[in-house]
C-alpha cells in the first residue's frame, strides 16, 4: 500500500521508511513541488493534520492516504520549551545544529548540565475514509555538550531513560525500539490494516 508523507524531513523520512518497511512510503515533494504549510496550532495533533490535510487537498487525488508527523521535545528546565516551536526555536531560518546550541545553551544558562525532557510525536493519517491520529513518547534527559552524530536534530543531547549514552552515539536500531516516533507509527498500524482491508473489499 502506498503511504505518501507530508514532509520532506530527510532524518524523519528515514526513520518512518524503515519502521514501515512492508509500505510503499513517498515523501509529498517527490510527487508535487513543496509548498509552505503553516503549522499554527498549540498541539503537535493540531499540526500533524494541518500538514496532512494540505497535502491530501494538494494532490488532488482521493484515493492517496497520506500520512503526517508533527513532533519535537519539551525541557523541563525550559519549562516545557521548545515544545511545538522544536523546528523553529532557533529563529524561522534555524537549522537542525542552531536549534540544537539554542537547546543546549538555554539549559547551560539555568547554571545546569542537564534537565529531564520527552520528546513527543503526533502522527496523522488522512484519506477518503476520513482522518486519524495517534501519539508516542520517549522520556530522558537534555545535557548540554552534544555526543555522537546518528539521528537528527535534538537526537545529540538526548539521553533515553535506562541509557549512558545519547540518541546520537546509540545505534539507530535502538532509537527505533524506544523512540516516541516508533510508537506513534506502531499505533497507526491498525488504521492502516483497516483502511486496507477495505480497500480490498
Ligand atoms: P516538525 O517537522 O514541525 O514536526 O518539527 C520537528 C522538530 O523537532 C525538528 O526540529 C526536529 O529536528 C525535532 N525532532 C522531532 N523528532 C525528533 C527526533 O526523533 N530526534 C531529534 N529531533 C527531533
Amino acid at each position: 500500500m502506498k503511504l505518501v508523507l507530508a514532509t520532506g524531513n530527510k532524518g524523519k523520512v528515514r526513520e518512518i521508511t524503515a519502521m514501515y518497511g512492508n509500505f510503499d512510503v513517498i515523501p509529498y515533494n517527490e510527487l508535487i513541488e513543496p509548498f509552505e504549510i503553516i503549522e499554527d496550532k498549540p498541539d503537535f495533533k493540531g499540526n500533524a493534520l494541518i500538514k496532512a490535510r494540505a497535502v491530501y487537498k494538494a494532490l488532488d487525488d482521493k484515493d492517496a492516504i497520506v500520512f503526517a508527523d508533527d513532533s519535537g521535545i519539551s525541557v523541563e528546565a525550559l519549562n516545557g520549551e521548545p515544545g511545538v516551536l522544536s523546528a523553529r526555536y532557533g529563529g524561522p531560518e534555524a537549522t537542525d545544529k542552531d536549534n540544537l546550541n539554542k537547546l543546549m545553551k538555554s539549559v547551560k544558562e539555568k547554571d545546569l548540565e542537564s534537565s529531564p525532557a520527552f520528546y513527543t510525536a503526533a502522527i496523522a493519517i488522512v484519506c477518503k475514509e476520513g482522518e486519524y491520529t495517534t501519539h508516542g513518547w520517549m522520556y530522558g534527559n537534555v545535557i548540554v555538550e552534544p555526543r555522537g552524530e546518528a539521528g537528527f536534530g535534538y537526537d545529540p543531547c538526548f539521553i533515553p531513560l535506562g541509557y549512558e549514552k545519547t540518541l546520537g552515539e546509540l545505534d539507530d536500531t535502538i532509537k527505533s525500539k524506544l523512540s516516541h516516533r516508533s510508537q506513534a507509527l506502531s499505533n497507526a498500524r491498525p488504521v492502516l490494516d483497516v483502511i486496507k482491508m477495505m480497500r480490498e473489499k
